[in-house]
C-alpha cells in the first residue's frame, strides 16, 4: 500500500509557498496595513513605493500565519453576528484618500445606532494574545515589544481617516483557546496629525526619489528590505551586536566612536579609542549610526618559520620553509555623507 502522508504535506506546503510569492506591487499608494512603519522607519514606506519588488517575499511560516488569519476572519464575523451585532452586508471595497495617497480596506463595518465603525479582525498566537490582553486601550498597543502589534492602531487610524469616522474596533482572537479581546480605537488628533505629516513626507520623498538614509534599528530584523536594499553586503548579526536589548546603540561604542572622532589630533587618546573599537568589533564589517564605516578585511603575511638550529644557515635554504599566515586589517572611516541606495 502506498504511503502518502509526506506527499500530502509537500503538496500543501507547495500551495502555501505559491501564495507567499503572490505579492502586491503598488508604487502609487501607501497602504493602511503598512503605515504603522511610520513610527519605526519612514524609509521602509518610501522603499515600498520606490522599489516594492525588492522586498523579500515572506517565508512559508509567515504565510501560514496569514492564511490562518484569513480562515479566522469569517468565523469571527459569524460569532459577532450570532451575538447580535449588526455588520453591514457589503462587497469589500478599498477607500482612496488622494491627498495622502492612502488606501486600505477594513474587514467589516459595524453599524451602531445608525453610525458606522470599521472593524479589523486579528487572530493571534498565544504569546501575542497575552501581550494584547495586557493592553487596556489602543494606545497601549503602540508600546508593545512586538512590532506587528505596535502597527495595529495605525492601520485602524488610517481607516478612520479614509472614511472620516470617529471610532473603530480591533477584534482579537486567540487561535489556540478561542478567547476574544475587543479594543475600541477612538480618533486621536495628535496621532492623526503625525500620520498626516508622516505620509506627506513619504510622498514628497517618493516624488524626489530620496528616501531617508538607512540607520540600523531593531525593526530592521523584521524588514523585507534589510538584505536586499539597506544592508546588502553585511551580516545582520554584525549590526545586532551593536545594539542592546531595546534596540538602542551600545552606549560604550557610541562614546568610543565620538572619542575617536574628537581626538584625531591627540594621538594617545585617539589610538586608545581606535584599539578599543577594533577589539570590540573584531571580525565585523559594519556601518554604525549610518555614518561610521568599520571595515575588516583579511590579508596574507609571508614569513619564514625556520627551526632555530638552521636560523643561521644561508639565505638560499630559507625558501623551502616559507609560510603564509592569514591576518586581519581593520579600518575606521567617517563617511561624512549618509549612504544612499
Ligand atoms: S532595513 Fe531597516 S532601515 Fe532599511 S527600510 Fe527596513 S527598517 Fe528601514
Amino acid at each position: 500500500m502506498e504511503l502518502i502522508a509526506t506527499k500530502i504535506e509537500e503538496s500543501l506546503d507547495a500551495l502555501t509557498m505559491e501564495r507567499a510569492k503572490e505579492r502586491r506591487i503598488d508604487k502609487d499608494w501607501n497602504h493602511a496595513s503598512s503605515v504603522g512603519w511610520l513610527e519605526d522607519c519612514e524609509r521602509y514606506l518610501c522603499l515600498l513605493r520606490l522599489c516594492p519588488e525588492k522586498e523579500e517575499v515572506s517565508g512559508i511560516e509567515r504565510q501560514r500565519v496569514f492564511d490562518e488569519g484569513h480562515i479566522q476572519e469569517p468565523a469571527m464575523r459569524a460569532e459577532l453576528k450570532a451575538a447580535g451585532w449588526k455588520l453591514l452586508e457589503r462587497k469589500k471595497e478599498p477607500f482612496f484618500h488622494e491627498p495622502l495617497k492612502l488606501t486600505g480596506e477594513e474587514d467589516d463595518i459595524l453599524e451602531i445606532n445608525g453610525t458606522k465603525r470599521p472593524v479589523d479582525y486579528k487572530s493571534c498566537s498565544d504569546g501575542t494574545f497575552r501581550e494584547i490582553k495586557r493592553c487596556e486601550t489602543s494606545i497601549d498597543l503602540m508600546k508593545s515589544r512586538f512590532i506587528w502589534v505596535r502597527h495595529y492602531p495605525a492601520q485602524m487610524y488610517s481607516y478612520l481617516f479614509g472614511h472620516k469616522v470617529p471610532i473603530g474596533l480591533l477584534a482579537f482572537k486567540n487561535k489556540s483557546s478561542g478567547e476574544k479581546k475587543m479594543l475600541d480605537v477612538p480618533e486621536n488628533k495628535i496621532y492623526f496629525n503625525m500620520l498626516k505629516d508622516g505620509l506627506m513626507s513619504v510622498n514628497q520623498r517618493v516624488d524626489k526619489e530620496d528616501p531617508p538614509r538607512a540607520v540600523w534599528k531593531d525593526a530592521c530584523e523584521k524588514c523585507g528590505f534589510v538584505r536586499t536594499v539597506c544592508f546588502t553586503d553585511r551580516e545582520i548579526s554584525d549590526y545586532a551586536a551593536l545594539t542592546d536589548l531595546t534596540g538602542e546603540m551600545n552606549q560604550d561604542l557610541i562614546i568610543l566612536f565620538s572619542e575617536w572622532f574628537r581626538t584625531e589630533k591627540d594621538a594617545k587618546i585617539h589610538d586608545r579609542a581606535d584599539k578599543e573599537i577594533k577589539r570590540k568589533l573584531r571580525g565585523a564589517t559594519v556601518i554604525v549610526g549610518g555614518e561610521w564605516l568599520f571595515q575588516t578585511s583579511k590579508y596574507n603575511v609571508t614569513g619564514h618559520d625556520l627551526p632555530e638550529d638552521i636560523q643561521v644557515q644561508i639565505d638560499a635554504l630559507k625558501k623551502p620553509y616559507e609560510t603564509t599566515v592569514e591576518r586581519m586589517r581593520a579600518t575606521l572611516k567617517w563617511l561624512k555623507a549618509p549612504l544612499k541606495i
